[in-house]
C-alpha cells in the first residue's frame, strides 16, 4: 500500500479521500533527530494510549480526528489539514523550558503556561508568539481562540484522567487540523509527546528516559498502557 508520508514515528496510508491510516512505529528520535534508537513495543503503546485519550476526550466534548482502531498498530483518523504549530501546556517546569530559563526542573508554575513552536524540522520547531503565528497568516484570530481554549480543556482532562492512574502529567504537546470549517486535536497522545511523572515516586514514565539514557524504557512504556487500560 503506497505511503501519504513517513514521519519519524508515524506512517500515513490513504484510506479513500476523507481518512488516514496511522501505523505507529517503534523508532524513536530526540533532539530534532539528532538521537536515534529503537524502543521495542512502543508503536503498539502509542496508538492504544493514543485511541484511549482520544476515546476520553470525545467523551468530554473534545473533537479529534480519531475514527476507530484498526489494529494494535494501527487507527483510523480523518484526514484534516495539520496547522503547522506545535502547542505546548505547561503545569512544571522542565525540559527545555528548563533549560531556556536556567531552571531546576519540576518547579510547578502559578498557571498552566501555553507555548507554541513552529512546526518546521529544519529550523528545529521554533517557540513562536501569538503575534508572529496571526501575523505570518499561520492562524487567524478565531482559529487561535479555539485552539487555545481546545488545549486547556484537553489539558484539564487529561491531568484529572492520569491522576486517578497514579501519574502527573507534567507537560504535553498537541497538534490540531482544520476538517472544514472545524479545528480538530490531531496527530497523537502517547508517552512520546508528553511527560509523566509517577506520583508516588517521582519515575518519568515517558520518552526522557530514551532522550536521557535511563533504564527500563519499554518497561515505562508499558507500565502506562497498562495504567491507561486499567482505568
Ligand atoms: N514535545 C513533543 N515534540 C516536540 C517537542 C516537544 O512531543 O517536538 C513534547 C515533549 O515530549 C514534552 C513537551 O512537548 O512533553 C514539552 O517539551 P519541551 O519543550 O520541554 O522540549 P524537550 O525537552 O522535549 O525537547
Amino acid at each position: 500500500m503506497e505511503k501519504l508520508y513517513e514521519g519519524k514515528a508515524k506512517v500515513l496510508y490513504p484510506e479513500g479521500e476523507e481518512a488516514l491510516r496511522v501505523y505507529f512505529k517503534d523508532e524513536a528520535t530526540a533532539y530534532n533527530a539528532q538521537k536515534r534508537g529503537l524502543i521495542p513495543g512502543k508503536g503498539v503503546v502509542n496508538n492504544k494510549v493514543s485511541a484511549a485519550l482520544f476515546r476520553h476526550l470525545e467523551a468530554h466534548g473534545v473533537r479529534t480526528h480519531f475514527l476507530k482502531e484498526l489494529s494494535d498498530r494501527e487507527m483510523l483518523v480523518w484526514r484534516v489539514e495539520i496547522i503547522p504549530l506545535e502547542v505546548i501546556l505547561r503545569y512544571r517546569v522542565a525540559g527545555s523550558f528548563a533549560k531556556r530559563y536556567g531552571l531546576p526542573e519540576g518547579q510547578a508554575l502559578k498557571t498552566p503556561l501555553l507555548e507554541f513552536s513552529l512546526k518546521n524540522d529544519a529550523l528545529g520547531d521554533p517557540l513562536i508568539c501569538e503575534n508572529a503565528a496571526l501575523a505570518l497568516g499561520i492562524v487567524d484570530e478565531e482559529t487561535l481562540s479555539r485552539v487555545k481554549d481546545l488545549t486547556l480543556r484537553t489539558g484539564d482532562l487529561l491531568r484529572g484522567f492520569f491522576a486517578a492512574r497514579g501519574l502527573e502529567l507534567v507537560d504535553f504537546k498537541l497538534e490540531f487540523g482544520r476538517k472544514g470549517g472545524q479545528v480538530l486535536l490531531a496527530d497523537e497522545l502517547s508517552p512520546d509527546t508528553m511527560r509523566l511523572w509517577d506520583v508516588q515516586t517521582g519515575e518519568r514514565m515517558d520518552k526522557d528516559r530514551f532522550r536521557r539514557d535511563l533504564p527500563g524504557v519499554e518497561a515505562a512504556y508499558q507500565e502506562v498502557l497498562r495504567r491507561v487500560l486499567e482505568g
